[in-house]
């Protein structure tokens, strides 16, 4: 064993012992006999316990540990530690720049267990207000998890879109006359991205190649046949293919759909495909009506395509109000009054619907009975001053591990819609999820089921649920099911979006913001939902205030 590794897990050892408030000078032993074996110039594998003993900074009992570590390749302390921690706070004790005490508040008093949870709070400005952390260490938390989650190759569609569009503009500025766009998982607006495909038409392929390769458009350049590859700074990878002129939209189709998608439409071809002009006529050849990118997943509408009968996708311009937001009353950063007046000033919305947190979510502030009741005088004293533009009182019940939502029916009745969501004891098996979301929506106050999964893309996976089972439930009961439309998010998963529709379930793009540029998320909200094949007579916030209104006060009419 090298002496790094040694060392590694010494330090991990100091750190647990710390996080288990073990005594502190053994502690401080532990933490400095690491730093020392790291340093040393010859390999500590080679002494005995005698010889270790001897090293300055080391002493008996860290000695008997590093011998039991190279003897049996652990240390019984160490995994006794280990067993009595969550493996995703194991985690965040290698994260530079959080030491054992703050990962002791993070776990603890924000009860906050893996790296997922972490990045979300770190979103949500959670960390600011606790004890010794700040906007500073907040930000370096943040930026060092993108990292990590970056190393695997994979990013939130959010994350890359910024670069992607800067990429493309730097490519056209190169290409004035060439024929540029995007492909393959980002053209489809899929959730998360592991290559950014750009084809590139151009009147002499060699040209374009040689010109790429000189360009620094992107690092590690690098030319194989017709690809150019190479990576941004943030490390996604890159691959821009280039053809002649003639063959930009065969390829470009070739690119973007998915594998199934690709190839059943040009088993459906009755003639060559060879040069076409635009990717509608391919559609056309192959008896479709044009499809767009992001519904080329799989053969999912492909029937619809041949029957014209796709969807007409919504778009951002079609919403007219966001629900599911929060407020300095619960863990939000604006206040009401600042929420509203952005979305009425700002993004020309008619409504908005406050939903902070319930009593239950202590971790978020959440409202006692009383704040509730100051809550809706707020709102009512605002409504009278906001010049036509509406304020719905909802709140966000948590789901209580039994299925019932978090207050008493008298003030439950007292909102004008409720968002009823899973926030704590995520670990369950699907028929405990399923059965514990089911009682949430047979319970005659919930309007909107939630971030349905709660999962946290690329970080934590949801607990598992029957689809089927919970949207055939909304549909019984009428509720809504919510898009959570935060890039971290994407819940309801766009693939059960169908059959939610089939049902005749209605969705909600949701942004679930905490300040106000959080509403600016209902734009990946509704690219989700574009996948998901949602138009915008069944979404919810895609109705007038008047509309609304009525359907708020039908539901609750029972
Ligand atoms: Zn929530
Ligand atoms: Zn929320």
């Amino acid at each position: 064993m090298e002496n790094k590794t040694i060392a590694r897990k010494l330090r991990l050892l100091s750190q647990l012992m710390e996080l288990h408030e073990v005594n502190p000078f053994k502690v401080k032993s532990m933490a400095n006999a690491a730093f020392k074996v790291d340093k040393l110039p010859y390999p500590v594998k080679n002494k005995t316990a005698e010889e270790l003993e001897k090293i300055e900074g080391i002493g008996k009992s860290t000695a008997g540990k590093i011998t039991e570590l190279l003897q049996n390749g652990t240390m019984a302390e160490l995994d006794d530690l280990i067993a009595q921690t969550p493996a995703g706070v194991v985690e965040m004790m290698g994260i530079k720049g959080i030491g054992a005490k703050k990962v002791a508040i993070i776990w603890r008093e924000l009860g906050i267990e893996n790296l997922g949870e972490l990045y979300y709070a770190c979103n949500e400005n959670r960390l600011v207000e606790a004890k010794g952390f700040g906007l500073k260490t907040q930000d370096e938390i943040r930026k060092v998890i993108e990292f990590t989650m970056a190393s695997n190759g994979k990013f939130l569609y959010a994350r890359v879109e910024p670069e992607a569009k800067d990429l493309l503009e730097r490519l056209k500025a190169i290409f004035p006359d060439g024929l540029i766009d995007f492909a393959g998982e980002f053209r489809r607006c899929y959730e998360i991205i592991s290559e950014l495909i750009i084809v590139l038409g151009s009147r002499d392929q060699e040209i374009a190649l040689n010109a790429l390769l000189q360009s620094e458009v992107i690092g590690s350049i690098k030319a194989h046949e017709n690809h150019i590859t190479g990576h941004l700074e943030n490390g996604l990878k890159i691959d821009i293919v280039c053809v002649e002129k003639r063959y930009f939209y065969k390829e470009l189709f070739a690119q973007t759909g998915d594998e199934t998608h690709v190839k059943a439409v040009f088993e459906k071809a009755v003639d060559v495909i060879d040069q076409p002009v635009s990717e509608e006529l391919i559609y056309q050849k192959a008896g479709l009506v044009y499809m767009l990118p992001e519904l080329r997943e799989g053969t999912a509408f492909i029937e619809k395509a041949q029957n014209n009968t796709l969807p007409h996708l919504i778009t951002y311009y079609d919403l007219k109000g966001s629900l599911h937001n929060h407020s300095t009353w619960s863990d939000g950063i604006n206040s009401i009054e600042e929420m509203a007046l952005y979305c009425r000033d700002e993004l020309k919305l008619e409504y908005l619907g406050m939903c902070d947190h319930s009593k239950s979510a202590f971790y978020a502030k959440g409202l006692s009975i009383e704040s509730v009741l100051q809550q809706q005088e707020e709102i009512d004293h605002l409504n009278k001053k906001l010049n036509g533009f509406h304020i719905f009182k909802g709140i966000e019940s948590d789901i209580l591990y039994d299925g019932s939502l978090d207050y008493p029916d008298e003030i439950l009745k007292k909102f004008d819609f409720i968002v009823a969501s899973v926030h704590s004891i995520l670990k369950m098996d699907e028929e405990k999820a399923t059965s514990r979301l089911i009682k949430a929506i047979e319970n005659p106050y919930t309007t909107i089921l939630g971030h349905p999964t709660g999962r946290l893309l690329l970080s934590r996976n949801g607990y598992p649920i029957n689809y089927k089972k919970v949207i055939d439930a909304c549909a019984a009961n009428n509720v809504v099911i919510e898009v959570n439309a935060n890039p971290l998010r994407l819940d309801l998963d766009w693939r059960w979006h169908q059959y939610a529709l089939d049902k005749g379930v209605w969705l909600s793009i949701n942004p679930d913001a905490h300040r106000t540029e959080g509403f600016l998320d209902m734009h990946y909200g509704v690219l989700v939902a574009r996948k998901g094949g949602l138009y915008k007579e069944r979404c919810l916030n895609a109705l007038s205030l008047q509309e609304i209104s009525s359907f708020f006060s039908k539901k609750n009419r029972g």
